[in-house]
């Protein structure tokens, strides 16, 4: 996920990645599920499975293999902190599954740790996005909020909000809350250091690491360089964004992704560790996400081809019906509603062909 381009101060707060307090930082809450003998899926909390990214973990008798990096410090060093834990062996790759931060900031830390015999792989468009798009939105990030903070501070002093409506003191307290989590997010990723994969590939590539095969597979859909990556003789998909508990389009492709997806569908998938949320395994995720999108881009296009406007569109569109099927709670039925009108505009521009 990577939600976030348009929205309000406010909104992206409540977004943003939940900082851990003090105790949690000595031992992040993650959850460790074992997919196949040496294979770890380090799941995030439920709760907060938007705010940061699932890892998976390859142990090797040599050698370790980490999927996908976090974004917050705590969670990463803790991540670290667990492979120690249990191997001696150092980790010499990372794969990145797509460009989002929640995905790659972490690697600068392991480069840290892990020093130069470290390969960072990820689709070739990640040269470009990671510096680009990911470190772009974390800068333009913090320099927003150390514009917008101090106003904000000052706003609750007076116990008003921007239009002038006072502030109850139930306003008040989510206030308070809302910039403490600003503050939070300023502390974990003021100065963050972006590293992106020192080793690309296009289409398809074939590793033997850590023991075992790993095969890599691009995918356009979630973003333009997502990848899958398949462990053929565990029968294990570890698929990021391209299917993860909800999916987010606002960088997406609907029509690649919705093909992607029907990939998948072909291949013999017994797991799947998705990019945010609990393992799948069984097909029902990948059929509601595969008919949303399909639903998504019917819908649009027929808009698109009566020459309606974006906005007509999205008043029009009638996907309410996938919220319930997709969203697992609140936390996710929220997500869906707050990332619908991206998704519309995304299928719209497809549609008429001016999705860049
Ligand atoms: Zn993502």
């Amino acid at each position: 996920m990577k939600l976030m381009t348009r929205l309000t101060l406010a909104a992206a707060i409540a977004l943003s990645v939940a900082t851990p307090s003090p105790a949690q930082e000595d031992a992040y809450p993650w959850r460790m599920e074992e997919v196949a003998p040496g294979v770890f899926a380090a799941l995030q909390p439920v709760e907060s499975r938007f705010d940061d990214s699932n890892s998976t973990v390859i142990i090797g008798t040599n050698e370790v293999v980490v999927v996908d990096t976090q974004s917050d410090p705590a969670a990463v060093m803790s991540l670290i902190d667990w492979i120690g834990g249990v191997t001696d062996a150092p980790v010499r790759l990372v794969i990145n599954t797509h460009w989002h931060g929640d995905h790659t900031q972490g690697n600068a830390i392991y480069r840290d740790i892990y020093g130069d015999d470290l390969e960072i792989i990820g689709h070739s468009s990640l040269e470009q996005d990671v510096p680009e798009r990911a470190a772009a939105f974390v800068h333009e990030r913090t320099a927003y909020y150390d514009a917008e903070l101090p106003a904000a501070y000052n706003r609750l002093e007076q116990g008003v909000f921007r239009d002038g409506t006072p502030m109850t003191d139930d306003d008040k307290v989510e206030q308070e809350a809302t910039l403490a989590r600003a503050e939070g997010w300023l502390a974990a990723n003021r100065g963050a250091r972006f590293v992106a994969p020192n080793r690309t590939y296009s289409m398809r590539q074939r590793l033997r690491r850590a023991g075992r095969t790993i095969d890599l597979i691009h995918y356009e859909g979630h973003t333009r360089g997502d990848t899958v990556v398949w462990l053929p003789q565990d029968h294990i998909a570890l698929t990021g964004d391209l299917l993860d508990d909800l999916p987010y389009t606002g960088h997406g492709y609907p029509t690649p992704w919705r093909d992607a997806l029907a990939a998948l569908r072909d291949m013999p998938i017994e797991i799947t560790v998705p990019g945010h949320g609990p393992v799948f395994r069984d097909g029902n995720k990948l059929d509601a996400v595969h008919g949303f999108l399909n639903d998504l881009i019917v819908q649009a296009t027929v808009a698109a081809e009566a020459g309606q406007s974006l906005q007509a569109t999205v008043d029009g569109i009638a996907l309410d019906s996938w919220r319930d099927r997709l969203a697992s709670d609140d936390i996710a039925a929220r997500f869906f509603d707050q990332a619908l009108g991206e998704a519309v505009e995304r299928a719209w521009l497809e549609a008429r062909g001016e999705l860049e």
